[in-house]
């Protein structure tokens, strides 16, 4: 598509988005707009669905749908405020920067002219216009002097304060979408690179696969053992998980003791067979209590495996996913179901216990 052809239909969407907030009476302000013009791309149709659900309710919107919307599907942009006055900041800093040097570009300029005259001067062989060329460059190279070590004082702030603008900005990027206890991507993260895999596997089309993980009978872990311990195995089985992938998959803490792993360029089988060695991984870890080196014995994980269908609302991939999970769990726990065995009895098509 051409950039012409681009523009065009980006002009035709706002257009059809600001004819549909007028048809629903909805204020024509930055928020809403960006929400509806999402809305008529077409690009996220978890977003899609939402809206289509919301119409049919026939309760119209309101300002606080508006606020959920956005909260529910811009919220990585929300965070992303944040950080982004963190990189004005940035900006400005690097823009000073900028000013400062084309000052002293100017101030080498002026002393090249000082230069200039002073051959000009020599080659006219005048004593006294020697004499006042010869000044002229005296009071030029002190001038210039005294304003690059200004300029070099005002350098060396201003690089220390970009360094530290800018570990502030990568601390706050961090943050935003790290799990504190495991330190693996959050849920923020993981619903953002979901969606942004699931665009990717469909031009050119490939396949995606999510896999949902929670920990067996882990409240009675709790109860016998506390809830610190508790976070402790939460800690060792992030660390497991990561170990057991590739660089392009992604873990992610989904929520308490449930993660999730998402597999880019990845079919169905292959996922199963990640999944068994995942759960394989963390039922052969022995968890000690390190303080008192009492040994807990094992932790046990059931697993489900989704592929996503292109074009398909993620929570549909989800959804499925967390079935498998619960087929698993179902079925005697501490094994790995497949989407493909929700529809029936799924006992066969579990993977073995190890
Ligand atoms: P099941 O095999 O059916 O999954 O049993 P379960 O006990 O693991 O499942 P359930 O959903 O009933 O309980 C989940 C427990 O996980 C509840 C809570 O004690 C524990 N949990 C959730 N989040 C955390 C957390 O952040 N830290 C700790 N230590 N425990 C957590
Ligand atoms: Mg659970
Ligand atoms: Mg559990």
């Amino acid at each position: 598509m051409t950039y012409a052809e681009n523009h065009i239909q980006a002009a035709d969407t706002a257009q059809q988005a600001m004819s549909l907030m007028q048809a629903h009476g909805i204020p024509p302000h930055p928020q809403n707009f960006e929400i509806w013009f999402n809305y008529v791309s077409g690009r996220n149709p978890d977003l899609q669905k939402t809206i289509d659900d919301l119409i049919d309710s026939g309760d119209g919107f309101t300002g606080q749908h508006t606020d959920e919307l956005y909260a529910q599907f811009f919220s990585i942009m929300a965070e992303g405020i944040q950080v982004s006055e963190a990189a004005t900041l940035l900006d400005d800093q690097l823009q000073r920067l900028m000013v400062a040097l084309n000052e002293a570009d100017g101030n080498t300029q002026n002393f090249g002219t000082a230069l200039a005259e002073f051959t000009g001067a020599l080659q006219s062989g005048g004593e006294g216009d020697l004499r006042v060329a010869l000044a002229q460059v005296a009071n030029a190279t002190a001038e210039m002097r005294s304003r690059n070590s200004t300029l070099e004082n005002q350098l060396e702030d201003s690089v220390g304060e970009i360094r530290q603008l800018r570990d502030d900005l990568d601390t706050m990027r961090h943050e935003a979408f790290t799990d504190a206890l495991t330190g693996i991507a959050n849920r923020k993260m993981f619903d953002h690179e979901l969606m942004r895999l699931a665009t990717d596997s469909q031009e050119p089309p490939s396949d995606l696969c999510l896999l949902m993980l929670d920990i067996d009978h882990f409240k009675q872990f709790n109860d016998n053992f506390g809830h610190q311990v508790g976070d402790q195995v939460l800690k060792l089985l992030a660390a497991t998980v990561k170990e057991c992938v590739k660089g392009r998959d992604i873990p992610a803490r989904y929520g308490g003791e449930e993660f999730s792993v998402i597999l880019p360029e990845t079919d169905l089988q292959s996922a199963v067979t990640l999944a068994e060695q995942i759960r394989q991984a963390i039922g052969s870890k022995k968890v000690v209590n390190k303080q008192t080196n009492q040994d807990l014995g094992r932790i046990t994980v059931s697993i489900g495996a989704g592929h996503y269908v292109a074009g398909e609302p993620l929570r549909e991939l989800i959804r499925r996913a967390d079935e498998a999970m619960y087929l698993a769990k179902n079925s005697g726990r501490n094994r790995v179901a497949s989407e493909t065995s929700i529809n029936h009895t799924g006992l066969s098509d579990i993977a073995e216990t190890g």
